[in-house]
């Protein structure tokens, strides 16, 4: 497709991993989400170092990159030939009617060219002389980049800050464990972020799966899966927990909380999920405390990402708003944690738990919530 005078969206892929030997999966991974997140109308074309995106509906697509892993920035942009004249031609259209202090930034990738990224600035610059745009390097208002390859000049006025990370899917799947509070589903987006396909457990209150299914944890999976559209939910009754929890006093929400990292080693092997991530910070509430964090995890061969483990309760907030997981958070929800005992044990041995966790029959009761799970798959 012939793409001069066209007005697309460039794409730039995360800078680190771009090094990699994996480049080829994570380009053609990102191909895909793109495909699926912008839909038929969208036309990409592989453009070397990065992505052209020929639409339609900018605001759409707009929308659709400011939410994919794997990008660092995306822009608006004229493509023109990688001659001078052609850059400064285009240069002048897009400029026509606008008044203001302008920055010109050039940059060539291919060197071979006979003219330098100077010469492009310099000859942008004389040739707007007498309009109302003043080139200014400093005091801008208005920034020009042009970024010249082998092949083509991208012109741009408009830059967009991608959301960084990986696409999702080049770190295989991970399940995640997901309250109705505000920190797991901001847990679940940093998983998603480092490329990880999300499996969700809920482990609900209810008598029966369609009514947790029908709560807000729809709602906050749903938000997630504006991020990336496919996920599985395991949708786990508590109340085989809860009939034995009677044994456990105090340490009823430790071991509860083993109950759940339970459920999530055995569901990761079914689905052949390597990690499994959480939304604890360290010391934030009683479950959270280190030795806690120890005895909940004894004897798990996979590894417990917390993402979060070094936020503060602020910072978490801060992240929710912005992702949109924070107003389904604060509604009201009866999650099993805050209908368990109410002062817990905050140094749980982890003899404790292996005594407890036998006296319980924790890993029978672990298969039947299992048997009795239902799952949702998008
Ligand atoms: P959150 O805001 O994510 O609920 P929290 O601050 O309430 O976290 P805890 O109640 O100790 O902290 O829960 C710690 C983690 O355990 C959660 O972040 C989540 O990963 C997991 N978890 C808690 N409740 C559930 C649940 N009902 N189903 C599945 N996972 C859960
Ligand atoms: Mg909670």
């Amino acid at each position: 497709m012939e793409l001069y005078g066209r007005d697309v969206f460039i794409v730039h892929f995360g800078e680190l991993w771009l090094r990699g030997r994996n480049r080829g999966e994570y380009i053609s991974a990102l191909n895909r989400n793109l495909r699926e997140a912008t839909g038929d109308k969208c036309l990409i074309i592989n453009l070397r170092d990065r992505l052209a995106v020929v639409t339609d509906d900018k605001d759409k697509t707009r929308e659709s990159l400011g939410h994919l892993f794997g990008i660092s920035k995306f822009e608006l942009a004229r493509v023109s030939k990688p001659s001078l004249q052609a850059i400064r031609k285009t240069a002048e259209e897009m400029l026509l009617g606008k008044t203001g202090r302008l920055r010109i930034d050039a940059h060539r990738s291919y060197k071979e060219l006979p003219f330098d990224s100077m010469d492009v600035v310099r000859c942008i610059a004389e040739s707007i002389e007498g309009t109302g745009v003043t080139p200014s390097p400093r005091d801008h208002s208005m920034e020009l980049s042009v970024s010249i390859t082998k092949d083509h000049a991208f012109l741009s006025l408009e830059r967009f800050k991608g959301l960084g990370g990986l696409p999702v899917g080049t770190s295989g799947k991970s399940v995640i464990l997901l309250s109705g509070g505000i920190d797991s589903p901001v847990a679940a987006w940093y998983a998603m972020k480092r490329g990880a396909e999300p499996i969700y457990i809920h482990l609900h209150a209810y008598s029966d799966n369609d009514e947790a299914i029908a709560s807000k944890i729809s709602d906050i999976t749903d938000i997630l899966s504006s991020y990336y559209p496919h996920f599985k939910a395991y949708y786990l009754p508590s109340h085989f927990f809860q009939l034995a929890a009677l044994k456990a006093g105090r340490h009823e929400l430790v071991m509860l909380k083993r109950f759940m990292i339970m459920l999530a080693e055995k569901i990761a092997n079914a689905e052949s999920a390597p990690l499994i991530f959480t939304g604890e910070s360290i010391g934030q509430v009683a479950s959270q405390t280190p030795s806690n964090l120890l005895a909940e995890g004894y004897g798990v061969k996979l590894p417990i990402i917390r993402p979060l483990s070094g936020m503060d309760k602020e910072e978490i907030i801060s992240v929710a708003k912005r992702i949109g997981t924070y107003e389904h958070s604060i509604i009201p929800y009866k999650d099993v944690c805050s209908i368990n005992s109410k002062n817990p044990h905050t140094r749980t041995s982890v003899d404790t738990i292996k005594k407890l966790s036998a006296e319980m029959g924790l890993s029978r009761i672990a298969s039947r919530t299992l048997k009795a799970a239902k799952v949702v798959e998008r």
